[in-house]
C-alpha cells in the first residue's frame, strides 16, 4: 500500500530529526502532501497516528497540508493551478486550463515532505525545528 510505506518513511524522518535535536516528546509534525502524489491525506494520518505508536513521536498532532497541482504550459505559456476536479484516486491526466493542451511541466503537487516538527526538549520550551 502506497499510503503505508510513505507513512513509514515520514514517521522515521521524524524520529531521526527528534533524536538529533534530543526531543523527548515530539508535539506536532506537517507534512506537505501534493496531490499529484494522490496520497489519501485522511488515511495516511491514520498510518502514521498507528506507525508512531510505540516511539517517541506517540501522541503526536500530525497537520496535513495538500499542495495543489500546479503547471507550466509550454503550448500557451500558462502558469498556474491545474484543473483536477476530476482528480479522484485515478492516474491524474492534467490539461492545461487554458488551451487544454498536454504539452507542459508539473511545477507543484509532488511533494510528500515533513514540513515542520514541533519537539519538547528535556531541558528548554518546545521550539520549532
Ligand atoms: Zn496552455
Amino acid at each position: 500500500m502506497h499510503e503505508l510505506s510513505m507513512a513509514d518513511a515520514i514517521v522515521k524522518t521524524v524520529i531521526e530529526a527528534a533524536e538529533k535535536n534530543e526531543a523527548i516528546e515530539v508535539l506536532e509534525v506537517t507534512v506537505e502532501l501534493g496531490q499529484m502524489t494522490l496520497l489519501n491525506p485522511e488515511q495516511l494520518k491514520f498510518m502514521l497516528e498507528v506507525l508512531s505508536e510505540d516511539t517517541i513521536v506517540n501522541g503526536a498532532k500530525f497537520n496535513m497540508e495538500e499542495i495543489p497541482i500546479e503547471i507550466e504550459c509550454f503550448s500557451c505559456g500558462f502558469k498556474g493551478k491545474a484543473n483536477t476536479d476530476e482528480l479522484d484516486h485515478y492516474v491524474p491526466v492534467i490539461n492545461c486550463p487554458e488551451c487544454e493542451e498536454r504539452n507542459l511541466n508539473i511545477t507543484a503537487g509532488r511533494e510528500c515532505n515533513v514540513k515542520n516538527i514541533k519537539i519538547e526538549k528535556s531541558d528548554e520550551d518546545a521550539q520549532d525545528s
